[in-house]
Parts: structure tokens; C-alpha cells; sequence
């Protein structure tokens, strides 16, 4: 950007840091800025000193704490500094980090500015699978900016989540194979199904939240917690533990949205497989079934058209969407809470669900 006012040639850095690194695609500004100084054999906030990083500057101990807790944002001419500073275009870092898009620069004014307010603004910080990270040659910790609370490597049985404080940083899901292949029925389904796929899961998985707050104590969630290192009971735990069930339960919501009709009988009989299912998962249907009966009644008409989806025609039909308290996202939105049509969030008292 060298056709920018004078300003950034006055006062900003004139030239790259010695030693270059590379940003992760997906990763968090702080993250990367923080190996930024590691790769220079400073730390993050003799980094930011030596640079006049703004605010950060003056808050050394909340920076180190950095990176599980506080994201960074930039203003443009921020931005610009940054880039000059790692040796690469404005362009390259804005289609990395996704923080610096466009649409999450701080306001423009004559000095550059970095904030790091105590939360990232859109998404939450995962730690990216450590398997991942060696593979780009990186061996420190990576911070994503991930749509959604928890990441799963397919690739490293990796588990990691925003859970900032406790051990161990990453869980290793090789006791829990189940759980990798509902992760992986989860993307079938949103291949197939676009977004009805992904919230009909997210509708799922909050049934199964449901019944894990009331009933955490059944075998296999206490097993496959066990099994991963996790404490059972514990919130922490409780995606990793009932995503399995979320899967089976998907696939008969699936089943269901696409029954032509949908006369009580047929709702009775519907009702009737899950509670079998119920069962067999060690749960008390009758605790089950309420959280269903809920998603029934948001989900009473049909929607448009719930079959494949055409991925050569103009969409003529356009997309299918489910009726009932489904918002639209303009977003990609990942998050299995903000996804559903049940409200309730996982870590709530049952007797406020
Ligand atoms: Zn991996």
C-alpha cells in the first residue's frame, strides 16, 4: 500500500522484523502476533513496547496472559503497520486472520490503534489441533478464531475447546471413536442437507444436552468422559460425551421433516422410535421425551422441499429453510446453541430449561 498518506511513512515501521512467520489460516490475530515475538526471541509484550503497539503496550501482564482470554483488533493504518512488520501484504493478513476483515477494523484516525478487548468479537478461541500445528512446522500453541466452542481434528483425533483455564489443553479421542464418526455424520449431513443439515443437528444435539443436564449419570457418558480424561459430569466434557446420541437422534429428525405426512399417528410412531432409542442410550425416556415435544411444536409445518440438495440446478426453489424460531444467519454460524430452535445453553440448571 505504498500510495497511502505520508502519515504511516512518518511514524510506522519501515521495514520487516529479522525473522518472518507465517499466520495459520483461521488463527487468531493475538496468537499469531504473540508467535510473531517468539520468532523474533522476544515475548508478546516486548514486542509490542518495542513496536508502540497502542494500548496493548500499557497493559504488559494482561497481554502475557494472552492468548486464551483476549483477542486483537486493529484500524487500518494498524493494520498497515502490522503488515509492514511481517513482511507481507495487507491482503495476505486479512485472508488469514479473521479478525482483521475488513468488517472488524477498529475506526479509522491518524494514529494506528490495537485494542484487545478480553473476548474476540465474533467466534471463540480453540486451540488448533497440535498434529495440525507440527505439520505447518509449528510447535507452540495456535489459537483459532472457530465458529464454534470445541474443534475436532478427524485427522490427529484431536479435541480441543475454549475451556481457557483447565487441563489438559487438548483431549485425545482415540478411546471415543464414536464420537469422531458423529463429528463426520454432522458434515454429511450439512453436505446434503445445507443448513438444515447443521441445524437440525444443532436441534439434536440440544436434546441430547437436555437429557445429559438431567440424567449425566447414564453409563456411557460417565464411560466415554472416563475414557477421554475428562471428568464426568462435567460441562466440559458433556459435547465430547453426547455428541454420538445428537447423531442418531439427527438422523430421525432428518426422517422426520421428510414424512409427507404428518398426521398424529405418525408423530405417535416417531415418538415411540425415539423413546427405543432413549432406552438403549441408558436414559429415562419419560425426561426425554420433553424436549422433543417442544421440538415438535416448533417444527410442525413442513418445509418447502427437504431432499438432497441440487448442487448443479439455479435453485430455482431456492434454499430450504425449517420453520418454527430457526433465525436466519447471513453468518457462518457453527455453534450448536445459537444454531437450534431450543433456547436453552449448555451449563444451565435443568430447571431452568
Ligand atoms: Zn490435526
Amino acid at each position: 500500500m505504498g500510495d497511502r498518506p505520508a502519515l504511516s511513512g512518518l511514524y510506522g515501521p519501515k521495514q520487516p522484523l529479522p525473522v518472518l512467520v507465517e499466520p495459520l489460516g483461521g488463527e487468531s490475530t493475538g496468537s499469531f502476533v504473540n508467535r510473531l515475538a517468539h520468532g523474533q526471541g522476544l515475548h508478546l509484550d516486548q514486542l509490542l513496547t518495542r513496536v508502540g503497539f497502542g494500548q496493548a503496550s500499557r497493559d504488559p501482564q494482561r497481554v502475557r496472559a494472552y492468548p486464551q482470554l483476549t483477542e486483537m483488533y486493529v484500524n487500518a493504518l494498524g493494520l498497515e503497520y502490522l503488515a509492514t512488520l511481517c513482511g507481507l501484504s495487507v491482503q495476505t493478513l486479512q485472508e488469514a486472520l479473521p479478525s482483521l476483515e475488513q468488517r472488524h477494523l477498529l475506526p479509522e484516525g491518524e494514529e494506528a490503534v490495537w485494542k484487545w478487548p478480553w473476548a474476540p468479537r465474533e467466534g471463540h478461541l480453540v486451540p488448533l489441533c497440535s498434529g495440525c500445528g507440527l505439520l505447518r512446522g509449528v510447535t507452540e500453541s495456535v489459537w483459532m478464531i472457530s465458529p464454534g466452542r470445541w474443534r475436532m481434528c478427524a485427522r490427529h483425533l484431536e479435541w480441543t475447546d475454549d475451556h481457557r483455564s483447565s487441563k489438559p489443553v487438548t483431549v485425545s479421542l482415540e478411546g471415543v471413536p464414536e464420537t469422531v464418526s458423529a463429528q463426520q455424520q454432522r458434515e454429511t449431513l450439512q453436505q446434503e442437507f445445507g443448513s438444515v443439515g447443521g441445524q437440525l443437528f444443532a436441534d439434536a444435539f440440544q436434546v441430547a444436552v437436555y437429557c445429559w443436564t438431567c440424567l449425566p449419570d447414564a453409563e456411557r457418558w460417565v464411560q466415554r468422559a472416563g475414557s477421554v480424561g475428562l471428568e464426568a459430569f462435567s460441562v466440559r466434557a458433556a459435547p465430547l460425551v453426547v455428541l454420538p446420541e445428537a447423531a442418531q437422534l439427527a438422523k430421525r429428525m432428518v426422517a422426520f421433516e421428510r414424512l409427507g405426512e404428518r398426521d398424529r399417528s405418525l408423530r405417535e410412531k416417531w415418538l415411540a422410535g425415539v423413546r427405543r432409542d432413549m432406552a438403549a442410550w441408558g436414559v429415562d425416556a419419560d425426561v426425554g421425551i420433553e424436549p422433543l415435544r417442544q421440538w415438535l411444536s416448533h417444527h410442525r409445518e413442513q418445509p418447502a422441499q427437504l431432499g438432497p440438495q441440487d448442487s448443479h440446478a439455479g435453485g430455482s426453489t431456492g434454499p430450504v429453510r425449517l420453520p418454527g424460531s430457526h433465525e436466519f444467519h447471513a453468518q457462518s454460524v457453527w455453534d450448536l446453541g445459537e444454531l437450534s430452535c431450543l433456547p436453552w445453553q449448555l451449563g444451565q440448571p435443568a430447571c431452568e430449561m
